[in-house]
């Protein structure tokens, strides 16, 4: 049975490669019904899709955003749904960490440039265009330039966590992301839990902030990894989610939105923890 549900997604907002309007369209062509677009660090490319999901009656688009955090040793990933993201302060908050991702960049730049790969800052600009600047955008301007053959190989070689190049940025810690995410009435959700170092002795202080689910349905695990997570979602009380993570990077292998994602029995049950939530403020 085909998929009709994907709770995270990229746009040239952040990341990705489809403009929100374009994804919608693919969301659209692709028959899901209940999506969410989760950029990195911003919301700004919500509006659009809003306007462009006018013209799918039946489909309902989940404001989201997707923070990155750091704890001991590891990073975590939080998705944020059913945001009130029009929210200044919040607003406020988004736009200091995307100023603090142009400062890494520019030194992931100079640090490649030193070990001899040489690229236009303007470049990684222009690829980035209005969207939050992250180090896909400087993956693409080195495989254009001939220095690597594919993203994954930039990673790999170069731009990865505790390669030579990697530079930190400031970071949320995992409380204060999930914190971040409750101050305009969303409900977090743990993104791609499998690259967290010691994920079950984490889980209970995220658990106790007041994490709502975790991804289970993730694009890229397999189904023994799939029923692993859900044994564990179910243990800890938490929403099985996922979706597609969509950039549009057009890697082989990357698959599409709708190839994997959680059922909509999962979207029922956050609404009934958002709706909860709400009424007991
Ligand atoms: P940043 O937000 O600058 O820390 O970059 C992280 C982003 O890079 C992730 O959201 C992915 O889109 C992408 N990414 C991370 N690791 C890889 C990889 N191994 N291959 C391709 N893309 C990656
Ligand atoms: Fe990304
Ligand atoms: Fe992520
Ligand atoms: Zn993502």
């Amino acid at each position: 049975m085909s998929v009709t549900v994907d709770l995270h997604s990229h746009t040239t907002a952040s990341d990705g490669r489809l403009s929100p309007s374009e994804l919608i369209h693919l969301f659209g062509k692709r028959g899901l019904k209940t999506v969410a677009i989760t950029d990195h660090d911003t919301t700004n490319g919500l509006e659009e899709a809003l306007k462009t999901k006018r013209a799918y009656p039946d489909m309902t688009l989940i404001p989201g955003v997707e923070l990155s955090a750091d704890s001991k040793d590891t990073e975590m990933h939080l998705l944020g749904y059913f945001l009130d993201y029009e929210d200044d302060s919040f607003q406020k908050t988004l736009s200091k960490f995307r100023e603090g991702r142009v400062g890494r960049a520019m030194t992931m730049v100079k640090k490649l440039s030193d070990l001899g790969v040489k690229l236009k800052w303007e470049r990684v600009l222009e690829f980035a265009g209005d969207g939050a600047v992250g180090r896909p955008h400087i993956a693409r301007t080195m495989i254009e330039m001939g220095y690597v053959a594919s993203m994954s190989e930039a990673f790999d070689k170069y731009l990865g966590r505790g390669m030579a190049v990697y530079a930190e940025r400031d970071k949320f810690s995992p409380l204060d992301a999930i914190e971040l995410i409750h101050s305009v009435n969303g409900l977090a959700v743990l993104a791609h839990p499998s690259w967290v170092d010691n994920l079950e002795s984490q889980l209970p202080a995220l658990v106790e902030a007041g994490l709502a689910g975790m991804e289970v349905h993730y694009s890229r695990y397999s189904s023994g990894l799939i029923a692993e997570l859900e044994s564990m979602a179910n243990r800890f009380g938490l929403v099985s989610c996922g979706g597609s993570d969509y950039h549009a990077n057009n890697d082989p292998g990357e698959s599409l939105p709708g190839d994997q994602g959680p059922p909509q029995e999962s979207v029922d049950r956050l609404k009934e923890i958002a709706m909860a939530r709400i009424s007991t403020h």
